[in-house]
């Protein structure tokens, strides 16, 4: 075959794909107040970027009510690629889905 075949899209997560997405090549950095992650997306291993509000992530400081603050992000794979099977109202991604656990090590 000359052609890539792409996965079908599923909606699907997978325990190992956290360990596989920060084992990717995965940075991340703090812009404007949105912390912005980049790796690779563990089932179709393109390159994907991810922004969240960084005061969603940072436990502490200034949450109005303790204890609300998450430490658990979901990504969601936001490809490009043409995924078959995807469903019109989706427009990118191949339906995967992962939980990172954030741990806060900062100093
Ligand atoms: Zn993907
Ligand atoms: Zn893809």
């Amino acid at each position: 075959m000359s052609q890539e075949q792409l996965l079908p899209y599923r909606e699907a997560s997978d325990p190992t794909y956290a360990a596989a997405f920060l084992d990717g090549p995965f940075t991340w950095d703090v812009t404007d107040g949105m912390l912005v992650l980049r790796g690779r997306c563990p089932r179709c291993a393109v390159a994907i970027e991810a922004a969240f509000p960084d005061e969603l992530v940072r436990s502490g400081g200034t949450s109005p009510e303790p204890g609300t603050h998450q430490d658990k992000l979901t990504l969601v794979c936001t490809c490009r690629c043409d995924h078959p099977q995807r469903p019109p109202e989706v427009q990118e991604g191949c339906g995967a889905y992962w939980a990172l656990s954030l741990t806060s090590d900062a100093p």
